[in-house]
C-alpha cells in the first residue's frame, strides 16, 4: 500500500445550501444560505482514490504529483500514531481518506482505539444566528430563536450555540443586552433542562458584560462562554475569579479565529478551558497532537467548523483519538455531488458509519461537471 503513489489530483468546488439562511453574528452581517466546500480528489497508479476538503492550488497540486503515500502519511518519533506531515496539509482530508480506503478502515478506527461499529459523536447545533434584526419587539425576537431551536430538537439535536453580543454593533447596547439575555432564556424554555447550551459572543462583548449575561442567565446553565472578549490573560482571570465566587461553572472557549499566540499558555494555566482552533485551518493531524496534549491539561478540544460542511463529519473521526474531545460544530447543509447519508443525528451525538475513509460517497457526475466548470486536473 504505501509503495503506491499519487498520479492524478483534481479539485472543484461544490455549493450546497442550509436548510435555513445563518444571519448575523455580533462584528457580521448576514452569513447567509450557501456553504462551497472545496473538494480535491487524489488516485493512486493503482487507480485507488480518496477525496476531501481542499483549498489547493493548480501549480501546488502539480508539484505533488508522484508522491508516494509512504511519504504522505507516517508515523513522526517513536509513536506508533501516523500523521499527514505539515507539508502535505493541502491535501491532508484526502489523504486520511484515501488511507481508509486501502486498509479498509474509517479514519476513527486509524485515530483511536475504537475500532467496531456504532461510533458517535457529541455534536451541538450552531445555526441560531443573530436573525431577529428586523424584529423591533424583544419577545418577538427571542420567540424566533426559540423556533430555530426547536428546528434543531426536530433534527435530533440535545446541545445549541446561540450567538450573542447584538449590543455590540447591531443594536443599542442596553436594548441588545436585554434581547440577548431573553433570546438565552427563551431558548433554555424550548430546548428544555436536561440540554446544553453553549453561547457565542465572536468578542463582542468586554468583561463587565460577560458578567452580567452570565450573572442573569445563572439558573439557564451555561455550558460555555465562547468568545466573550478577544483573548486576554489579565481578563480572563478576572472572570475566572468571580465566576468561582459565584458559583458559575461555566466553561471558558476560545482560539476560533486571530488567536493569541499566548491562547495555549492560557489555558495550560487553566484560564481557558476549550480550545476551538478551526478544523481545517489547524488541520486534523495536527489537532490530533493538539488535542493530546490538551487532555493532560485537563483542556478540552471543540474545533472551530462553519461554513465548511465537510468539517461536520470529518470532525468526528477526531474524537476517538482524544479523550477530552468536546462536540462537533454542526453546521447543517445539502450538498449536491457529496452523499453524507450515512451519518445522522441521534439524541445530540453523530452516528458515524464503519465504512472506509471519511464515510462518504462522491457523486462522479456532479463532481466531474464542477472540475470542468471551474477547477483543475493535475497528472504525471
Ligand atoms: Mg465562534
Amino acid at each position: 500500500m504505501l509503495e503506491q503513489k499519487i498520479v492524478q489530483i483534481e479539485w472543484a468546488g461544490l455549493q450546497g445550501q442550509r436548510p435555513r439562511e445563518a444571519g448575523c453574528n455580533s462584528r457580521l452581517a448576514i452569513h447567509g444560505l450557501y456553504v462551497r466546500p472545496g473538494i480535491a480528489v487524489i488516485t493512486t497508479d493503482q487507480g485507488v482514490s480518496g477525496f476531501g476538503w481542499s483549498r489547493i492550488s493548480q501549480s501546488e497540486a502539480e508539484s505533488l504529483i508522484g508522491t508516494p503515500i509512504a511519504d504522505l502519511y507516517g508515523a513522526e518519533g517513536e509513536g506508533e500514531q501516523k500523521y499527514v506531515p505539515d507539508a502535505y496539509r493541502a491535501i491532508e482530508y484526502p489523504v486520511w481518506d484515501l488511507v481508509g480506503q486501502l486498509t479498509g478502515k474509517p479514519v476513527y478506527a486509524l485515530v483511536g482505539d475504537y475500532q467496531g461499529d456504532g461510533y458517535t459523536a457529541p455534536c451541538y447545533d450552531t445555526s441560531l444566528y443573530i436573525d431577529d434584526l428586523h424584529l423591533t419587539d424583544h419577545q418577538e425576537a427571542a420567540d424566533l430563536i426559540a423556533a430555530e431551536a426547536q428546528e434543531g430538537i426536530d433534527q435530533g439535536h440535545t446541545t445549541f450555540k446561540i450567538k450573542i453580543g447584538r449590543g455590540a454593533m447591531h443594536m443599542p447596547l442596553e436594548s441588545g443586552m436585554q434581547r440577548d439575555v431573553m433570546v438565552i432564556k427563551a431558548v433554555r424554555q424550548t430546548v428544555g433542562t436536561e440540554a446544553t447550551i453553549l453561547l457565542d459572543a465572536n468578542n463582542g462583548y468586554n468583561l463587565n458584560l460577560t458578567k452580567t449575561v452570565l450573572a442573569e442567565t445563572i439558573e439557564d446553565q451555561v455550558y460555555w462562554m465562547e468568545e466573550a472578549f478577544h483573548e486576554d490573560g489579565q481578563l480572563y482571570r478576572n472572570l475566572k475569579d468571580w465566576m468561582a465566587k459565584h458559583g458559575i461553572e461555566t466553561l471558558v472557549a476560545d482560539g476560533e479565529g486571530g488567536a493569541s499566540a499566548n491562547l495555549l499558555i492560557w489555558a495550560e494555566d487553566g484560564l481557558i478551558d476549550v480550545i476551538q482552533y478551526d478544523i481545517f485551518g489547524y488541520g486534523f493531524s495536527r489537532w490530533l497532537k493538539l488535542g493530546q496534549k490538551l487532555d493532560t491539561w485537563g483542556v478540552h478540544t471543540a474545533p472551530h467548523h462553519y461554513g465548511g460542511y465537510y468539517g461536520n463529519f470529518a470532525t468526528c473521526h477526531l474524537k476517538n483519538g482524544i479523550q477530552n474531545f468536546g462536540f462537533v460544530e454542526w453546521d447543517a447543509a445539502v450538498v449536491p455531488g457529496i452523499d453524507d447519508s450515512s451519518y445522522t443525528i441521534q439524541d445530540g451525538q453523530v452516528q458515524v458509519p464503519n465504512r472506509p475513509g471519511f464515510g462518504l460517497t462522491l457523486d462522479r457526475q456532479v463532481y466531474d461537471s464542477a472540475v470542468k466548470d471551474d477547477g483543475f486536473i493535475a497528472k504525471g
